[in-house]
């Protein structure tokens, strides 16, 4: 039979439509029968396969997730126990274990801290200070990645599970740990949709080794 895969995008705020998008151009580019649906509630948390946790702004999204707290409990709950997750941007800076402003020292924002990094906000400057940048990802080919900045962190600190996947002028922009891809740029912003199928193809994975 024919597996159907769903998979998530935690709808609170953020680029919710484009990772639709780029998730739906995935699935068909990978083979692979699925859905893609957006994520808030309880039992939308529970019956996904995978979820793409998207960037926008964390302190948004922590404060209007953390209001609701079995909601919160789930989602860090099921990341826990192995749930694949895409996170990019305002995602990584919400799984990230320790949060530091530029000047302001450790935010007080609520974090699932699921992994197992420090991230440094607003790294690279201001909204007019965004920029594209071509990055070797060897994880997804030898084709760089047009990599699109918009505000984003930087990883300071990896724990001994996280393998750093890409660096920008030597500073570390994309990190895995296990089930969890984070991303300090938008690749739900470019045409390239290597990313989001390496993560269709880690839900797949996932999938077998649970059944
Ligand atoms: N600077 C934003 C934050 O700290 C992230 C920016 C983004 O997701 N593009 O949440």
């Amino acid at each position: 039979m024919t597996e159907i895969l769903k998979v998530g995008v935690l709808s609170i705020q953020g680029d919710i439509e484009e990772n639709i998008i780029s998730c739906k151009a995935a699935l068909v580019e990978s083979g692979v029968a699925g859905e893609v649906v957006k994520v808030k509630d309880y039992n939308e948390i529970l019956e996904v396969d995978g979820l793409i946790i998207p960037g926008g702004e964390s302190t948004v999204i922590s404060t209007m997730m953390s209001l609701n707290q079995s909601n919160w409990k789930l989602l860090n709950q099921r990341i826990h126990e192995g749930l694949p997750v895409l996170a990019t941007c305002a995602g990584m800076i919400l799984l990230a274990n320790r949060v530091q402003g530029k000047t302001t020292g450790e935010t007080k924002q609520k974090l699932l801290k699921n992994l197992d990094i420090t991230v440094e906000r607003n790294a690279f400057g201001r909204q007019h200070e965004s920029f594209e940048t071509d990055l070797n990802i060897p994880m997804i080919g030898e084709k760089p990645f047009k990599a699109v900045f918009i505000r984003g962190p930087v990883v300071k600190e990896t724990g001994n599970d996280v393998q750093v996947i890409a660096k920008y002028n030597n500073k570390i922009v994309a990190v895995q740990q296990n089930n969890i891809v984070g991303t300090s740029f938008h690749p739900e912003l470019t045409e390239d949709n290597r990313i989001h199928t390496y993560f269709i193809k880690s839900i797949l994975k996932n999938k077998g080794k649970l059944k």
